[in-house]
């Protein structure tokens, strides 16, 4: 992860507006002339924005004003000193908003309170902190009273004051006041916040401001102008804190744009049942359908609904408590989301029957959401195919393709009454098998471990996300579908069930439980399964499968869009006809790169390759050449039939020998092992048994020993090895000829490519092209036909990218081979760099991203511009692609986009992502 610098360039120079009006507008934009929809956002956060283009749009949002992010810059900037202007800026912004409202901020006779919310340019719900009723000090207090004639109201509205500002201004732990809420029930001997009286909540609120004196040393301040300003300060702080940072390093957000603070006119939805407060998104975010989705309270104020503190009620009943208001509600939703063409999440608050929009933003949806959401708005005309090819990124694809549970796995588990719970709110997709945990701390330690968790809570808060992060699951007992664990597992492509209220979480004791036919209880460290697309939750380890591609009929639809505009071709890799018919079915176009070392490894053929490496002359090793040669010839005669009509890239045997040989220290164990167990040996024909085995291991040992090299992957590898042994490369050509004229006779169209690995030097191809065309010519005349092949080379090393023009001359085609090209021009092993040092080098921005994972496009895409340029100058129809695992990386895609390449070839599941990623490419370019 990255550590964001602790200085962050400031603003422009001083003198400047930092403050605006929601109904300033006009001014934002002759100040950002000339002005986009972007910059507005990066001045005002994307909360800020919203709430001026909605007030502009004369949606009921409260009044307010917003401090900018440049504040908040020059502010980290300058030690955390206001910019010269702003406070005052600020009391004059107060200033207005009390004319506009007839109210004043301290005024006990007519009150003015405000929120004061954080807003940075891209969401990152929860992460950054707010402060809500400031404005209410004791004074207020009893005026609020004489004013409502509810006390039970206002001292709930103060203690949530004295609570926020003591947890996010004062830094002082919010436990203790949530425990203290919690004893008062008890005493009460009431289950909820709302059953709790006046007197109460005056204790209660009496009781937290003893907790900030005594953890602090001083009071709460009584001054509302003192609240407004530490809580702007707190707010600008909290870009930096540790939960804001872990959201920007797992969502790469850089870490200097800093956040707007957002001052609204507070409105109340705990004034009683004709208030409320909730949330909503305009289309479901789970599965994308196209109705209103979320979750209200009544009598509730602010977080309520996405604290999952109080189960919530779905949006639907508004219209039975609330008529009026719900009607309102449903206009406003559909002209924000044709206004803005984008599925939006909006926070409003009901203030006595009156509706109030509090927030709206793009809302966060799962991959399934995201892909039907775009499709469909193409379909009703609120966005074009462009768009909704933009709207999906081509990692949330992934998810898409990501395992699902069997049918047969849960019904099995069902009926052993494994099944823990049957429904609770299937917040995020997909199929998740993990050890329970009960804090993210140890989520977070035990996913770097390398165990699956799923992290179980009664409900997550922003402080859990880098447990989430860590989990492949999230389970909690309280919270809908808006909850913040749901939100986040959906941003994540978590699976993720929320509010399964059935069970009882008991995270002192590390354990939950849930009443069945006998008591279940799970303790930290066991199994359990969640599927996130129904709501259940399992005992153990349910068995899960791919997912079937043929019925995502949204996602096919985007992707003959993507194929319509994307100039990339997309190959897979693929080594078994299983594998080429799963990447044909996602659309691949031929097979990019078939290892053929693959089908050596196989359990049957192993021995017959080891006695290959293992003979002493060559005719020893043709015989056993030509026992693996019908196996190969079958192998490929598969991939053809797969691939009838597309191009399959054969690759010539690559690794080093050594590797399918026994290691050198399992040899020498196993011998000495052997050795002991003859001494108990009692008949001849076991000792003659064992001694022979001996032998052989013996033989086999000699041969390691004789093919061990310092550097194997710099050794005898690739096409070297079809120089020293040129015997493999005939038997491999062979059976790719032969493969091609059987398939041919049976009507399939077969493009064979045959291609070296490893090629440093225009001579080895040469060289191996005379085996080839003598090989070539032998079978066609052996087999009274032909085919037509083309013959190409890898470009794996720096020497071939530099000396490209010479190679075109005798190669056909391209490919780079990254994963071997990155570890060449750095110098740095693909094997072990990652746990000696390439981590630790990402990790403190030596280098921006693992190399291996993202092409390195100003070292190693040098030398592909360089290759591709020189080689396409000797021989213009040169076809270029590449193979490395950089082919299935968006980032590494758009680069070969921009660099000319004819085509990526990835791994079959990763077809989808490139197709995408490479439409992705195209239309950026355009634009
Ligand atoms: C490569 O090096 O990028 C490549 C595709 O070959 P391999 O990973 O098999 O070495
Ligand atoms: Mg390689």
């Amino acid at each position: 992860m990255t550590k964001p610098a602790t200085r962050i360039k400031a603003g422009k120079p001083d003198g400047k507006q930092w403050v605006y009006m929601f109904d300033a507008l006009e001014a934002v934009e002759a100040y950002l002339q000339p002005k986009t929809w972007d910059e507005v956002k990066a001045l005002l956060g994307g909360k800020g924005a919203n709430l001026f283009e909605m007030t502009r749009l004369g949606i009921p949002v409260p009044p307010g004003f917003t401090v900018t992010t440049e504040a908040c810059n020059a502010y980290l900037a300058h030690d955390r000193q206001f910019p010269p202007g702003q406070w005052e800026q600020e009391t004059a912004a107060l200033r207005r908003l009390e004319e506009k409202t007839g109210k004043r901020l301290g005024d006990p006779s007519r009150p003015l309170f405000v929120s004061c919310r954080s807003g940075a340019r891209f969401s990152m719900p929860g992460m950054m902190d707010t402060v809500l009723n400031i404005g209410l000090n004791d004074e207020t207090a009893k005026g609020l009273i004489a004013l409502t004639g509810d006390p039970r109201f206002v001292y709930d509205s103060y203690r949530r004051l004295v609570q926020m500002f003591g947890a996010v201004v004062l830094g002082v732990p919010d436990e203790p006041f949530e425990d203290f809420i919690e004893k008062m029930k008890k005493n009460r001997g009431v289950r909820l916040d709302v059953e709790l009286e006046a007197e109460d909540w005056l204790r209660i609120t009496a009781h937290f401001k003893g907790q900030i004196k005594s953890y602090t040393g001083r009071e709460f301040p009584q001054d509302p102008g003192e609240q407004l300003e530490m809580a702007t300060r707190a707010v600008f702080n909290s870009w930096f804190g540790k939960r804001a940072v872990d959201y920007r390093n797992a969502t790469g957000i850089r870490h200097d744009l800093g956040t707007a603070v957002n001052i609204q006119t507070v409105v109340f939805g705990n004034l009683g049942d004709h208030s409320g407060t909730g949330v909503a998104f305009t289309r479901n975010p789970v599965n994308g359908d196209k109705e209103l989705y979320g979750d209200y309270l009544l009598n509730a104020q602010g977080e309520d609904v996405v604290a999952g503190i109080r189960n919530t009620l779905p949006i639907n009943n508004l219209q039975r408590d609330l008529p009026e208001a719900y009607a309102e509600f449903i206009q406003i939703c559909d002209k924000l989301e044709n206004h803005f063409r984008e599925m939006q999440d909006v926070e409003f608050t009901i203030e006595n029957r009156r509706l109030w929009m509090l927030q709206t933003r793009d809302g966060k949806r799962t991959a399934r959401a995201a892909i039907k959401i775009a499709v469909d708005m193409v379909q009703e005309d609120l966005i074009d195919k462009k768009q909704a090819i933009l709207r999906v990124n081509p990692e949330q694809v992934d998810m898409l393709l990501h395992p699902q549970f069997s049918a047969a796995a849960k019904e099995q588990a069902r009926i052993e009454g494994r099944r823990l719970v049957k429904k609770a709110v299937n917040a995020s997709p997909g199929a998740a098998v993990g050890l329970a945990v009960f804090d993210a701390d140890t989520a977070e330690k035990w996913g770097r471990e390398g165990k699956p968790v799923i992290m179980v809570r009664p409900e997550t808060k922003p402080d859990d996300v880098h447990g989430m992060i860590a989990s492949k699951g999230i389970l909690t007992s309280h919270g809908g579908a808006t909850s913040h664990a749901a939100v986040v597992a959906r941003q994540f492509g978590t699976p993720a069930v929320c509010g399964a209220d059935i069970l009882n979480i008991d995270v002192e004791h590390r354990i939950f439980s849930v009443q069945k036919e006998s008591l279940i209880e799970v303790r930290e460290g066991d199994w359990i399964s969640i599927d996130g697309g129904t709501g259940e939750v399992f005992l153990g380890k349910l068995e899960t499968q791919d997912p079937d591609f043929e019925r995502e009929i949204e996602l096919k639809t985007l992707l003959s869009w993507a194929d319509e505009v994307r100039r990339l071709g997309v190959l897979a890799n693929a080594d078994y006809p299983k594998d080429a018919e799963r990447a044909r079915r996602l659309g691949a176009e031929g097979i990019g790169l078939c290892r053929t070392e693959h089908m050596f490894f196989e359990e049957d053929r192993l021995p017959t390759v080891q006695e290959m490496i293992m003979a002493t002359s060559r005719g020893r090793r043709i015989s056993a050449l030509e026992k693996l040669r019908p196996m190969q010839r079958g192998d490929f005669e598969g991939l053809f039939r797969a691939m009838d009509g597309l191009p399959v890239i054969i690759r010539l045997l690559d690794p080093p020998l050594h590797e399918f040989l026994p290691s050198y220290d399992h040899l020498v164990q196993d011998l000495a092992d052997l050795k002991v167990q003859i001494q108990h040996f009692h008949t001849l024909s076991e000792i003659d048994q064992a001694l022979a085995e001996v032998r052989r291991k013996e033989d086999i040992l000699t041969r390691v020993e004789a093919l061990k090299e310092a550097n194997p992957m710099l050794g005898l590898r690739g096409d070297r090895l079809s120089i020293v042994m040129p015997e493999i490369s005939e038997m491999q050509i062979r059976a790719i000829l032969e493969a091609a004229v059987r398939v041919k006779r049976d009507g399939v169209e077969v493009y064979p490519e045959i291609m070296i690995p490893l090629t440093s030097h225009v001579n080895e191809l040469k060289y191996i092209r005379k085996i080839l065309d003598t090989t070539a010519k032998a079978v066609f005349e052996e087999m009274g036909e032909s085919v037509d092949f083309k013959y190409g080379t890898m470009i794996e090393v720096p020497r071939a990218a530099l000396t490209a023009d010479e190679l075109a001359g005798e190669a056909e085609f391209f490919s780079f081979g990254t994963n071997d090209l990155t570890q060449t021009t750095f110098g740095i092993s693909r094997d072990d760099a990652e746990a000696k040092f390439l981590i630790k080098y990402v990790e403190d921005g030596i280098l921006p991203q693992n190399p291996f994972q993202q092409l390195d496009t100003l070292g190693v895409g040098k030398l592909i511009e360089m290759a591709i340029t020189s080689g396409r100058r000797v021989r213009p129809d040169l076809q270029v692609g590449i193979c490395g695992e950089h082919g299935g990386d968006p980032q590494s895609i758009a680069f070969c986009h921009q660099a000319g390449l004819n085509y990526v070839s990835c791994s079959p599941f990763r077809v989808p992502i490139a197709r995408l990623a490479a439409a992705h490419a195209a239309i950026k370019e355009a634009t």
